[in-house]
């Protein structure tokens, strides 16, 4: 599985830092991001280092399905499923992407503003 020693998301997967983890497959992590921005909000990570959402998009496309499949059951674990959620990835520097491991946030637990700069 490929991983970046230098990675903060890898070390999560590799056990090395601690996370709060709310569900896990053989290729996916969800854990709770550590400032949270809403009453829920949950990383979605793939297991294997990949930079960005929109390479994986490209190099491996059935690996950005797994991690929204892996989202909806974040929901459904953290109740949220009927009441509703946001998936959001921040994309490259002018999104403001910090964490260059793909990963998904899940948002929700409380009525969300919209989405915008
Ligand atoms: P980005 O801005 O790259 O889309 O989101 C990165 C997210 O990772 C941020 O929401 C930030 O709070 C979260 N984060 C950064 N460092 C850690 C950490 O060590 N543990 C956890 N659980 N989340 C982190
Ligand atoms: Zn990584």
């Amino acid at each position: 599985m490929p991983t970046d020693s230098d990675c903060l998301f890898c070390k999560i997967v590799a056990g090395a830092i601690p996370a709060d983890t709310v569900y896990e497959t053989d290729s996916v992590l969800a854990f709770r991001d550590i400032t949270p921005r809403a009453t829920v909000h949950v990383l979605v990570i793939p297991k294997s280092h990949e930079d960005t959402l929109g390479q994986m998009a490209a190099d491996h496309p059935a690996g950005v399905a797994d991690l929204f499949a892996a989202a909806r059951e974040v929901a459904r674990l953290e109740g949220i499923e009927e009441s509703g959620y946001r998936v959001v990835s921040n994309v490259g520097a002018d999104a403001g992407q910090e964490v260059f491991h793909v990963h998904v946030h899940v948002l929700g637990g409380q009525q969300l503003g919209p989405v915008g700069p």
